[in-house]
């Protein structure tokens, strides 16, 4: 295998090499796909070398962290097309959604027991890393994990940085040679041996989803969000949708808070989260869309610079500097500290966390409690509006969530207080939370990745300061605070 791939196969436990087993085991944790997907490569290949079928496994349980109508719908949607998409390849696709009825309990590991080798997703954030050692340690099987996280191996990434102008260069650096070598876009599953294999359990199969959803026991508090699909079909529609209609523009229109389908950011967030839709396709669409390929127009001379690397389009190159340096950012820290997120003294650089706790006794000109913030009610209607926003939508806008974490801060009577609602508000109710991303965006507002600014101030030290003013000086608001207002408000939707 070519070496630069095996910069993304980690083995997770020391079982010993098996040929007795029935099938190679892909359990696809959170790369919720069947194409341009780095494990499920490296499964088929596998399969292909041990001669023996490919079974793919996407399970669904009740009681993830933040479980809720909205999340389990999404999910259960990409599942959906997956399961059509395997039917029309005849993949041994086989999904598990736990019930009252069925909890599921020990499938995975009698699956693993069949199984030659399981192979995983390697990311590196929410309950994934406890869920692939578990497994790990409770099977006889190889456990191998593939990290499909981005397109250049996070472990030719080098040490962790402090700041993303560190890890541009170094990703502008690797892009060229990375490229290439990016997943499949189709994978060769008719290379591997065709055979049918019967599962030891009833896949999960629902043609109403509605119906099925109201059986289980959900948050209903946080609903599903009308016509936002989750899978890959909507994944595809909706980067096909920015890049017509909203690429044009990105470079210098994409932070005023506008109505998602009028401002320029693709909407893509939660399809990348839950893998409906890999960063792969993405880049290739709009390298595609600005007539690049990747190869010819790199201009190696400018990297490192945020202008002009992937060629001499401005709209492309903001784009891919936030789709890739700033995503990667996030995994690649994340990557490095693998979950040690659960504070803020681990969290944050020395400088950030030193300001602000020079300063965490500091009066505060306001206090809001969980309650609060969660009702979006604050005497700042800009807050208000993002916080409605985010949980009727499951999205908030880009700019304004820097605010919203900024206000977060200088409203809460201390830095961790604060941190705990955030990291609470956000996993609960966006669709692309409990991410590495999530984590580095809501710790940028304290201070990661950023540096220090002048002039010092109470409460934030030298953290950099956002004010609902400014913005609002900054952009017109109006057609936002419409939008907001066409939506459900926070009680309708929590239906409190
Ligand atoms: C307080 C706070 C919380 C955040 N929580 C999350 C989160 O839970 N999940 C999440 O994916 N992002 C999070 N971000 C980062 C950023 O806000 C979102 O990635 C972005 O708004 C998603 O919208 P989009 O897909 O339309 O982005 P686009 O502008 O279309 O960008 C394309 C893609 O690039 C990546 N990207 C864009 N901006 C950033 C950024 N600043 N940091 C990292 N990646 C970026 C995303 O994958 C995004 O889908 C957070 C930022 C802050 C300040």
């Amino acid at each position: 295998m070519d070496p630069y791939y095996e910069a993304r196969v980690r083995r997770v436990n020391d079982a010993p090499e098996r040929t007795d087993g029935c099938y190679v085991l892909y359990w696809m944790q959170i790369y919720r796909r069947l194409d341009h997907n780095h494990a499920l490569d490296y499964a088929l290949h596998q399969a292909k070398e041990l001669n023996k079928p490919l079974v793919v496994y996407e399970g669904l349980k009740l009681s993830y962290p933040w479980a809720s109508e909205r999340l389990h719908r999404f999910i259960l949607e990409g599942m959906q097309d997956n399961a059509a998409a395997a039917k029309k390849i005849g993949l041994n696709y086989w999904p598990f959604v736990e019930t009252p009825h069925d909890s599921g309990r020990g499938l995975l590991r009698r699956l693993a027991a069949d199984a030659c080798l399981v192979v995983t997703d390697d990311f590196p954030c929410f309950i994934i890393p406890q869920q692939t050692a578990a497994l790990a340690r409770h099977t006889d099987t190889p456990v191998v994990a593939v990290d499909g996280n981005s397109i250049v191996p996070m472990a030719n990434l080098g040490a962790p940085v402090s700041a993303a102008a560190h890890l541009r260069l170094r990703l502008h650096r690797a892009f060229a040679d990375a490229w290439p070598r990016r997943a499949a876009a189709k994978p060769r599953f008719a290379e591997t041996v065709p055979r049918r294999v019967t599962p030891p359990f009833r896949p999960w199969q629902a043609e109403d989803l509605t119906r099925f959803l109201a059986k289980l026991p959900l948050d209903r508090s946080v609903p599903s969000v009308p016509g936002k699909r989750g899978g890959s079909a909507a994944a595809r529609t909706q980067l096909r949708a920015f890049l017509r209609r909203r690429f044009r523009g990105y470079a210098e229109e994409r932070s005023p808070p506008m109505p998602p389908d009028e401002g320029h950011a693709s909407g893509l967030s939660p399809y990348l989260h839950f893998g409906h839709i890999s960063i792969e396709e993405v880049v290739q669409s709009a390298l595609r869309a600005a007539g690049a390929d990747g190869r010819r127009g790199l201009n190696p001379e400018l990297a490192g610079k945020r202008e002009g690397f992937y060629g001499d389009d401005p709209d492309l190159n903001s784009f891919l500097d936030e789709a890739i340096t700033w995503r990667d950012v996030g995994m690649h820290w994340m990557w490095h500290r693998q979950a040690d997120v659960s504070q803020l003294d681990s969290a944050l650089p020395p400088w950030a966390l030193a300001t602000l706790r020079k300063h965490e006794t500091d009066p505060r000109p306001l206090l809001y409690s969980l309650e609060e913030w969660e009702a979006g009610q604050t005497h700042d209607p800009l807050w208000n509006a993002a916080q409605r926003e985010l949980v009727a939508t499951g999205t908030i806008h880009n700019y304004l969530r820097m605010l919203w974490g900024k206000k977060v801060i200088e409203w809460s009577k201390s830095p961790d207080e604060a941190y705990g609602v955030l990291v609470h508000l956000n996993n609960k109710y966006a669709l692309d939370g409990r991410n590495p991303n999530s984590y580095s965006g809501i710790l940028w507002c304290f201070g990661l990745f950023d540096r220090p600014w002048g002039p010092e101030r109470p409460v934030f030290g030298t953290v950099r300061y956002m004010s609902s003013e400014n913005t609002a000086r900054k952009f017109r608001l109006g057609e936002y605070y419409e939008y907001i207002e066409s939506l459900p408000t926070i009680a309708e939707v929590r239906g409190t």
